[in-house]
């Protein structure tokens, strides 16, 4: 558990700084061609890494100020003018031109953060002429002799290592990729989460949740008042047959369309979308006579308004379980169960119905 804690904010660590990292790896790259070309005698290339080293570690500093746009212009330049040079220097077979293949990640990679919507054909036109300039490297130089003619054994190493720092690149930019769309995914999951969390409305229907709405009950079963008040648990009947049918879409619209007419009858009462299409209703000051009487009006109403969606008529019914509070429940899910087993009951004999005893 502590080492996938420590990876996991290693990765992180890297994800965040990965302009960073990268900088600091061109720089290492540069530190070992410097090394091979001053052991090769080539004086021009010695010159340049280190101008490149020298670049790469004012780029570390500008990192640091978040000047992301200026390190990423300097990368894409300082590749191109030094693999250019190098397979002046030191010929096509010194495999220099990899480094131009190597920063087409990078180019995706942070171009994507810098150039938004349209501006994104800017990433386009950069790899355009990063091949445009492969091409021109190939057929200017692939078949005559370097100024610098190394040694077999060095060009070997030279051939191999920037095949290396390519092949590097593409593997380091796609797990970055997939690790920062992880973290990326975690934290819009969390973030769903603790909105949903926060809401106490429903979106769909505007009813209140179950976290919104059990507070309503347990406020008025803690109150010093006399208490009288009715819990009815509704359904809509064959429900699935309709998504079945009609579509999701007509589904939902059927929901929106019931529950605004439950709304509308009930407005006196705090009504909560339970579940997919159960909904609760907390009828306030009713004794049951009249809360018997007010929900088999709705009941009927229900069964009578169909909704239109698409020029189509769809008529539903709903099932609904009553009870009234007595002393002995103790808690909101206490009323919840009765009203949801009387609702039950009517599921079991044929629907479009109230039940309000056991
Ligand atoms: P019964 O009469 O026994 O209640 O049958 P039913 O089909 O209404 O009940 P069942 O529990 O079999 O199916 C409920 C369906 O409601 C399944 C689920 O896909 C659907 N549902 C849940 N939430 C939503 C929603 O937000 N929108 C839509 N369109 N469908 C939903
Ligand atoms: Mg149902
Ligand atoms: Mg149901």
């Amino acid at each position: 558990m502590r080492s996938r804690d420590i990876l996991g904010k290693f990765l992180h660590f890297i994800v965040d700084n990965t302009l960073m990292f990268t900088v600091a790896i061109m720089c290492m790259v540069h530190v070992v061609l410097l090394m091979i070309v001053w052991y090769a005698g080539v004086m021009p290339l010695t010159l340049f890494n280190s101008m490149s080293v020298i670049i790469y570690l004012v780029c570390i500093f500008l990192c640091k100020h978040d000047h992301i746009m200026p390190v990423y212009m300097s990368i894409i330049l300082e590749v191109s003018i030094y693999s250019t040079v190098a397979v002046y220097y030191i010929g096509w077979k010194s495999g220099s031109y990899n480094f131009l293949f190597s920063i087409v990640p990078i180019i995706i990679y942070f171009g994507s953060y810098l150039f938004k919507g349209i501006r994104r054909w800017m990433i386009v036109l950069v790899l355009a002429l990063i091949f445009a300039l492969y091409a021109l490297l190939y057929t200017a130089y692939s078949n005559i002799n370097p100024v610098y003619e190394m040694a077999g054994t060095v060009r070997t190493i030279m051939m191999l290592f920037s095949s290396f720092v390519m092949y590097f690149s593409v593997v380091f930019y796609s797990s970055i990729y997939i690790i920062s769309s992880e973290i990326e995914k975690m934290g819009l999951e969390l973030t769903n989460e603790q909105l949903s969390a926060d809401a106490s409305e429903d979106a769909l229907t505007g009813l209140l949740n179950r976290r919104g709405f059990i507070p309503r009950i347990e406020s008025l079963m803690k109150s010093d008042q006399p208490k009288q008040f009715c819990v009815a648990f509704c359904d809509i009947d064959n429900f699935k047959g309709i998504n079945d049918t009609y579509g999701h879409d007509c589904g939902d619209e059927v929901l929106r369309h019931t529950t605004a007419l439950i709304k509308n009858e009930m407005s006196d009462c705090d009504i909560c979308r339970w579940g997919g299409e159960e909904i609760v209703i907390l009828m306030k000051d009713y004794d049951f006579v009249s809360a018997r009487q007010k929900i088999e009006d709705l009941r009927k109403l229900v069964e009578k308004t169909p909704t239109v969606f698409f020029n189509k008529r769809i008529k539903v019914t709903i099932t609904i379980g009553l009870t009234k509070y007595m002393e002995n429940f103790s808690k909101a899910e206490d009323l919840i169960k009765i009203a949801d087993e009387r609702m039950y009951y009517g599921k079991q004999h044929g629907k479009n119905v109230l039940v309000s005893e056991d």
